[in-house]
């Protein structure tokens, strides 16, 4: 899709204490693409994202959102103004049931899905929904930690590596309710190791190593890519 850069990330630098771990990462997402960034483990993905929010040691650069400068906002700013955040380690509540999770949002929040949208689109909460946080496989959990944020009303939504450890179908599971969300018009900046899901998403690629990116291109450009991409992460 054509328009303006609804999150722009220039010259992008992070460090871990004294570990220089960005070296000014370049991109842009706009609004309604799903974006993947593809690399090793290692690479910087994940830190990233994170230096994207402000939740490294220290960060330089541009990170720009919906046309606000999201370096100088404190560290809740980011989820107010409406991109979201769904980490590796998925965020749920696991003492809660499924239903009790899905009515944590923030009272005020406006936009966000409603509860019945929610189990339209994951139908598997929807007949977990009294189970235990501490119950769910981890295909439910992800689902879970998703709908949590969906539940807040982003306009976009980062997402580490969502797939990881997950059973193919599953995978699958989450990869429709993804095409479905891109349909409503959220923009979704994914982390993913599984390039066939990224693959089945995935509008654009950028690809990183060593703190950098080095590579971008477009879904229709990727198979002129294959023999560089199977090289680069063993796909
Ligand atoms: P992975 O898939 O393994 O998470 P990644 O591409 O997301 O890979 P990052 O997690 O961003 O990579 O890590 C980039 C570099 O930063 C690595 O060298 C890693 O060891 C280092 N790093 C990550 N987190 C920290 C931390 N909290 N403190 C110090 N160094 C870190």
């Amino acid at each position: 899709p054509a328009g303006p850069a609804l999150l722009e990330v220039k010259g992008l630098h992070a460090w871990y204490g004294e570990s220089h771990v960005l070296h000014g990462v370049d991109l842009r997402v706009r609004e309604g693409e799903t974006v993947c960034l593809l690399g090793r483990n290692g690479a910087g993905k994940t830190t990233t994202l994170r230096a994207i929010l402000g939740i490294v040691g220290r960060r330089q650069g541009g990170v720009s959102f919906d046309g606000r400068d999201l370096t100088r906002m404190p560290l809740h700013g980011p989820a107010r103004v409406g991109l979201g955040y769904v980490p590796e380690h998925r965020g749920i509540f696991a003492g809660l049931t499924v239903a009790e999770n899905l009515m944590l949002p923030p009272k005020g929040a406006e936009g966000g899905m409603s509860v019945d949208e929610i189990h339209a689109l994951f139908p598997n909460l929807k007949e977990r929904r009294t189970s235990p946080g501490t119950k769910l496989s981890g295909g439910e959990q992800q689902m879970l930690a998703i709908a949590r944020i969906l539940r807040t009303g982003p306009k976009m939504i980062l997402l580490d590596e969502p797939t990881e450890g997950l059973a193919p179908v599953i995978v699958q599971r989450i990869a429709a309710a993804l095409r479905q969300l891109k349909a409503r018009g959220l923009t979704v900046l994914v982390v993913e190791q599984n390039f066939r899901f990224a693959r089945n998403i995935a509008d654009r690629f950028y690809v990183m190593e060593g703190g950098v990116v080095v590579d971008a291109f477009g879904a229709q450009e990727v198979e002129g890519r294959l023999d560089r991409l199977h090289e680069l992460l063993g796909v």
